[in-house]
């Protein structure tokens, strides 16, 4: 910190008068004053509509000629037609929208991302029947199909984590890309029940689409019951990392691992909350007990900062399981976290 300790004299001249938007340190100035803006005042984060981080909304901005100006579109996607188990992620956009004061700044990272990023929630994925998981499942491809031929990166809150297969197919069409999966399930089980759209696997079939690479995939924070559905991961070549070797191994050496596998490539991130201990995020379908701690949560994708990441979305909120919304809140934080990652991507350097 370049700031001097000052006596009591020495305070009372610089800062008398000083109002909260005026700071000293001239990092910290930076930032207020893309928060003050040109008065003393901040947004009240309690007023408005609530959009994803606060983002300005855009009505139906779905389109290639709004996305033109962005470098970052946040998405709704409230499908969840594809779970095997308790429903209601379809409500997780509303509910991360729901959440306020997240951000501006990221006290590690050290920056405000909306300060140098063109970010807008530009609403969510049109889809024509809220019956039919096939076809919902076209509509998100579809669209993410016109994203990708934007410049602005997506970042999307589910919805199942089906949802994923989809942009991933969208997204790896033209180059097969490389995935962090921060998860307590691999999802890489195969079609059952008339069904290959279910959110146990979606980067099974994304592999198969020949969108992603699983020699580039890394799944971290796998545990429970439902282990043995999953050998298509070591078969395809991805790598698997269960919740207790997080704890074995520690978060740097996982983090490290993490970006060898995935090197300098196109990389997605994908973010399902059952990741997290349903002590922290029980707002979720499938919770599994022995899960990470949001702090973990937190410095694992603090440790992704520049990759080459072209995409990332927050998955599997069902926030009527969660009283206290705790689940929402930490859904929008590691949404925040990913706007970070991709302003740093975007050249903006850790201070
Ligand atoms: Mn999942
Ligand atoms: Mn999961």
């Amino acid at each position: 910190m370049p700031i001097d300790v000052l006596d009591l004299e020495g305070l009372r001249t610089r800062y008398g008068s000083a109002g909260g938007g005026d700071m000293f340190d001239p990092h910290f100035r930076d930032v207020a004053r893309q928060v003050f803006r040109d008065s003393d005042g901040r947004k009240w984060p309690f007023a408005d509509p609530a959009t994803l981080l606060d983002a300005p909304f855009i009505a139906n901005g779905l389109k290639p000629e709004v996305l033109e100006a962005l470098d970052v579109a946040l998405i709704g996607v409230p499908m969840d037609l594809g779970v095997t188990n308790r429903n209601g992620a379809r409500f997780g956009p509303r509910a991360v929208r729901a959440i306020d004061r997240v951000g501006p700044y990221e006290h590690v990272l050290r920056l405000a991302p909306m300060g140098s990023l063109a970010v807008a929630d530009v609403g969510d994925v049109p889809m024509r029947s809220r019956f039919d998981l096939a076809e919902c499942h076209a509509d998100i491809e579809a669209c993410y199909r016109m994203v990708s031929k934007t410049r602005a990166v997506p970042l999307s809150v589910g919805g199942d984590h089906s949802i994923t297969g989809s942009i991933l197919k969208a997204l790896g069409a033209e180059q097969p890309v490389g995935v962090i999966q921060i998860d307590a399930h691999c999802d890489t089980a195969g079609p059952y029940e008339g069904s290959k759209f279910h959110h146990g696997g979606p980067f099974r079939e994304a592999v198969l689409a020949g969108a992603l690479d699983p020699r580039r995939t890394v799944q971290i924070g796998i545990r429970g019951g439902a282990d043995y559905l999953w050998e298509f991961s070591y078969a395809s070549g991805m790598t698997v990392i269960h919740a207790e070797e997080l704890t074995e191994q520690g978060i740097p050496a996982v983090i490290a691992k993490a970006r060898e596998i995935v090197g300098g490539g196109p990389t997605y991130i994908t973010f399902d909350v059952d990741s997290l201990d349903p002590a922290f995020a029980p707002g979720t379908g499938t919770p599994e007990v022995g899960g990470l701690l949001p702090r973990e949560a937190l410095q694992l994708l603090r440790g992704f900062a520049g990759l080459d990441i072209i995409g990332a979305d927050v998955v599997e909120v069902a926030p009527q399981y969660d009283a206290t919304s705790n689940t929402a809140q930490i859904a929008a934080q590691m949404l925040f976290e990913l706007l970070c990652l991709v302003a740093l991507k975007n050249g903006e350097k850790p201070q």
